[in-house]
């Protein structure tokens, strides 16, 4: 059934990520990924520091109560001191900065007078600072698209945070690399108010910030988060969100999982549910012969069992928030953020999983519980358990409130799950190793003459001087190769067309072979062209040169060796009449139907190195002849 958002009141914003290609923010050291394994591991174990303004973020310490050591992957050719947290920062990379400018500029957002460098406490060690420095450089903009203004409340210049690459029992993989790569980060107002429009806007805002050129491309270089709200519920920021295409379906599901919860309070409040007040019960000895694998296995490891009466939640523990998403899951969810634990069960999808009936009754009769009450069960080791069992115990007190504001992971199914409490509003503080920098006026209009020229004027622009089709043209303004684009036109003169389909269909192509086309040089390209435009090869055979250059050969071995150097027409004509001489006794017998069996036999012959369409003509024209010399003789 649709759901009716007006009536909802729903507000959608979101807040795009975006790598800028330069180096590091704090340090010289290059903004470069690695993928082979790091020659320097380090740990580190990170504490709750009460921030300036002496008060512990809830966010921040509901990571330290996770309580895990940080092992952190180090590449000392992409890393310094400064990522080590052993030196302080450097000053502010300028040319960061500038690209920030000049993005807030495109984006009409007027710029501060004076970036103040501020920190955000982060400690779920992917900081190893214990924060996050992020700077705000412009407010206020706006961005004009076809369903309206789209605005833009905060421009941010930040540094991105290492990545995580995997977690043990004790320790969480953090690879450092990332760390410290420019962000922008691009906040817009919660201006949405339908599910679709929200992945259309970022789309937009996408293609803006690329067309400065200065931004890092390709996947995990772009991130969006957005933020959910409706009547009655609770904000929600929703992390990590990789594809555009599944931001309608998070906000659906999202929108969904709200109105569940709102309809689980009313429930609750009918039924005259109050707070859990029950301490959790050792219900071992419930099991002690049960075939319920996971608790065998705790049991066998001298780990316990703890159950808690949930009063009146009977049914309601069970109840679907999003596809394949219970409330219990969210319960379970907060039992795996504290307790570090597996999961959890609960009386409404029991018996299962090998818990028998005897075992569930056995439990209601120890708890004192009704078929109205649910029973929430951990199994695990001891301390864990008591922390998952009271983040149970805690979540299931907010759903006498309502909706509770959380940050979310988006799940790549569109569901989200809880990550961590929204944090509060003591989490930024001032950066004291940085003294602030004053936004230049001069440099602003220096950066405002040079503003780049937006995706659509663009577009209009190869339309008009370069007579490219639409499709390509829009194809083109947004390809990270316009700039090669235009270089290669201006050049060579030789048809744009040619150009920007070799660009962007005949590399495409060769990629999807498996061709290295990566190691395609500018010079072999300009090697190609100048060829074609001299007359000495075919545009036809520019894929077949692009296959053998992929694999590192040079563009002369290639026409040499595949033969591919252009026919004259000549040539053409001299072949052509060979292939009728060769043939009449098939031309006699099917007379202009021979055609196309000859057509195949020339272009087997001169495939790539001339164009198919002249080979026709010339062949036609012959043969003509040939028809005329049979009629008359
Ligand atoms: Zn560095």
């Amino acid at each position: 059934m649709a759901l009716d958002y007006d009536a909802l009141d729903l507000r959608v914003g979101f807040e795009i990520h975006q790598e800028l290609d330069t180096h590091k923010l704090f340090c010289d050291c290059p903004s470069i990924l690695r993928e082979e394994e790091a020659p320097l591991k380090i740990k580190r174990r990170l504490r709750p520091t009460q921030s300036e303004l002496g008060e512990v973020d809830r966010a921040a310490l509901m990571e330290a109560i996770k309580g895990k050591g940080f092992r952190y992957q180090v590449y000392p050719e992409n890393i310094c001191l400064v990522e080590l947290d052993d030196e302080p920062p450097h000053p502010v990379n300028k040319e960061a900065l500038d690209i920030v400018l000049e993005i807030a500029l495109l984006l009409g957002a007027n710029p501060v007078d004076e970036v103040h460098v501020m920190r955000k406490t982060v400690i779920d060690g992917s900081n190893t600072s214990g924060f996050q420095r992020t700077m705000l450089v412009a407010t206020g903009g706006k961005l004009e698209t076809k369903k309206g203004t789209i605005t833009i409340q905060t421009i941010c210049l930040e540094e991105d945070a290492a990545r995580k690459v995997g977690e043990d029992s004790e320790f969480i993989d953090y690879r450092l690399d990332r760390l410290g790569i420019p962000l922008v980060e691009i906040a817009t107002g919660p201006d949405f108010t339908d599910p679709r429009t929200p992945a259309e806007a970022a789309l937009k805002v996408g293609q803006l910030i690329r067309a400065t050129g200065k931004v890092k491309r390709g996947i995990g270089t772009i991130r969006q988060d957005i933020n959910v709200s409706i009547r009655d519920g609770a904000r929600q920021e929703i992390k990590g969100v990789q594809e555009l295409s599944l931001i309608p379906t998070i906000v659906e599901r999202e929108v969904k999982r709200q109105l569940a919860l709102l309809r689980i309070k009313e429930e609750l409040v009918g039924r005259g549910a109050a707070r859990v007040e029950g301490k959790a019960v050792n219900v071992g000895k419930v099991f002690s012969k049960t075939k319920c694998k996971a608790i065998a296995n705790v049991l066998a490891k001298r780990g316990t069992v703890l159950a808690i009466k949930l009063p009146k939640f009977g049914g309601l523990v069970g109840k679907e928030l999003q596809p394949g998403r219970r409330f219990g899951t969210e319960l379970a969810d907060y039992a795996k953020v504290y307790g570090k634990v597996g999961g959890i069960f609960h009386t409404d999808e029991l018996p299962g999983y090998g818990i028998s009936v005897e075992e569930v009754s056995k439990m209601r009769n120890m708890l004192s519980a009704t078929a109205d009450d649910a029973i929430a069960i951990v199994a695990a080791k001891k301390g864990n358990a008591e922390k998952a069992l009271d983040a149970v115990i805690a979540r299931t007190n907010q759903a006498l409130l309502g909706v509770l504001e959380e940050t979310r992971r988006a799940l790549p199914d569109g569901n989200t799950e809880f990550m961590r409490p929204l944090p509060g509003a003591a989490r930024m503080y001032v950066e004291t190793d940085i003294p602030p920098i004053v936004v230049d006026e001069k440099k602003l209009d220096c950066i405002r003459k040079m503003l780049p020229e937006l995706p659509e004027q663009k577009v209009k622009r190869y339309i008009d001087e370069y007579k490219l089709n639409k499709e390509l043209a829009e194809r083109m303004s947004l390809s990270e190769n316009s700039k090669l684009f235009e270089d290669l036109v201006e050049k060579h003169v030789i048809d744009p067309t040619l150009i920007a389909t070799t660009l962007e269909e005949t590399l495409v192509s060769l990629k999807r072979e498996g061709a290295m086309v990566e190691n395609i040089q500018r010079a072999a390209l300009d090697e190609i062209f100048d060829l074609i435009k001299m007359g000495e090869v075919a545009k036809e055979a520019i894929p077949d040169i692009l296959r053998e250059v992929a694999k590192g050969f040079g563009v002369p071995d290639v026409v040499q060796r595949l033969s591919l150097r252009k026919i004259t027409e000549a040539e053409l004509a001299k072949m052509v009449s060979d292939v009728i001489q060769e043939n009449w006794v098939l031309i006699e017998k099917r007379g202009r139907d021979a055609m196309q069996p000859l057509m195949g036999i020339l272009m087997e012959k001169v495939r790539g190195r001339v164009d198919g369409r002249l080979v026709h003509q010339l062949l036609e024209r012959e043969l003509q002849k040939f028809e005329f010399r049979t009629e008359t003789s």
